[in-house]
């Protein structure tokens, strides 16, 4: 069998997503995922240009091989857009394979390690009462997992908190990038606060997870977790850019608060310090942005090592072709620890064919379906109809006007 073609869509079914289809000689093709969430163009341009030239003619079952040709191959390695392309690739072979062996990815990766996935939802109010009402929202459909973000008062917008519909939360707006307005000192005052109800309100057995969004110092970190820790989170995410990954020491001498990093690292590199030093607790990874199952199943059996489980990054800016194939990851390793779950639009679900049998919620886990490989599909003529419409995530600025993280 041979790779005989590779076309690479980009549509907008109400968000961006660029989707990357390899077809072989034989006829059997296999959908990988490619989305990087305002920057969806350059990854179309890298696969285009610079991948699939190289693709053509080569033997899809050589997943590992061609994972390497394409990493260790290029002398330019790392970084987002690449890792998003090689990510792309790397899924699609592991449907191919599937197909061809008629049997779901899970059973390639080792098989079934537990019944189903445990997700968490979003639950985002403009303050502390609304806040309580959507997490309410979430015990109704039954997730046992809920991520509490509020509004925080005396700030115009916070990340995480959504003005519509409160069920999907979408950052990125069309046009230019929308500039959010950040109080450190405001936002620690007020987040304690929002816990302590929700545990008086909620009781003991629900898990709740926080996300920080990079906004932190190491020893700010250090006194939101200290200050959570009565109300014992599930975790505490993203308190810090992991960029400088030592700093995880000082929020880790001070803390028991669980803490959960990764979602925009692309590399084991990216971990190896958190990891081997046991700095954190979760890994946020997910299969686009942390180049496809073929190297985060190494991430997690490295991380299994250092007692470190999986949460991998699961927002609507990645694809149902992403969420297909983080379940068969998830429920395949045994360091799973929870899998993040946001909805896709119905005309998102349209576009790629996403029906139960693909996965589906049921009491606060997801389960991925039975069908050969991923078990996605992606209807192209529905595609079309979404033409790509160019997006930005906010930027972020403290009061005073500083340029901070979003
Ligand atoms: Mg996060």
């Amino acid at each position: 069998m041979k790779i005989q073609e590779a076309k690479v869509f980009v549509t907008c079914p109400d968000r961006n997503f660029v989707t990357l289809k390899i077809i072989t000689n034989e006829g059997v093709y296999g959908l990988g995922d490619a989305t990087l969430n305002g920057r969806e163009l350059a990854v179309k341009a890298y696969l285009e240009d610079h991948l699939v030239p190289c693709l053509i003619g080569k033997d899809p079952a050589n997943i590992e091989d061609i994972w390497q040709y394409f990493y260790r191959g290029a002398y330019w390695r790392r970084g987002p857009v690449t890792m998003a392309a090689i990510a792309a690739i790397d899924m699609a072979l592991w449907d191919i394979k599937g197909k061809v062996l008629n049997t779901p990815v899970y059973n390639l990766l080792g098989g079934k390690s537990r019944k189903g996935v445990m997700v968490y939802g979003h639950a985002n109010g403009k303050d502390i009462a609304d806040t309580i009402d959507q997490v309410e929202k979430y015990i109704d459909k039954g997730y046992l997992a809920i991520r509490a973000q509020t509004g925080v008062p005396g700030l115009a917008n916070t990340y995480g908190t959504s003005e519509k519909d409160k069920m999907y939360y979408e950052p990125a707006t069309r046009g230019l990038p929308q500039e959010c307005e950040w109080s450190t000192e405001k936002y620690l005052n007020y987040i304690p606060k929002l816990f302590k109800k929700l545990r008086e309100k909620c009781g003991d057995d629900l898990h709740f997870l926080h996300d920080s969004h990079h906004r932190l110092t190491p020893i700010e970190a250090a006194r939101l977790g200290k200050e959570l820790e009565p109300y014992h989170l599930f975790w505490l995410e993203d308190t810090v850019p992991a960029e400088l990954q030592e700093g995880f020491r000082i929020i880790r001498q001070h803390t028991t608060t669980p803490l959960a990093v990764g979602e925009v690292f692309n590399t084991i590199w990216d971990t190896h310090i958190l990891f081997t030093e046991q700095l954190i607790d979760y890994i946020r990874m997910s299969v686009v942005h942390g180049g496809g199952l073929t190297h985060l199943k190494k991430i997690a059996a490295m991380a299994e090592v250092y007692h470190v489980k999986t949460g991998c990054h699961g927002p609507t800016d990645v694809s149902p072709i992403t969420m297909a194939a983080a379940l068969h990851f998830d429920i395949s390793i045994n360091n799973f620890g929870i899998q993040e779950y946001m909805r896709h639009t119905e005309k998102t679900d349209e576009v790629f064919c996403r029906t139960d049998d693909v996965y589906k919620f049921e009491k606060g886990y997801l389960f991925p379906g039975d069908k050969p490989g991923l078990g996605i599909d992606f209807n192209e003529d529905e595609a079309k109809k979404y033409s790509y419409e160019p997006a930005y995530l906010p930027i972020n600025r403290k009061i005073d006007g500083t340029l901070f993280n979003w």
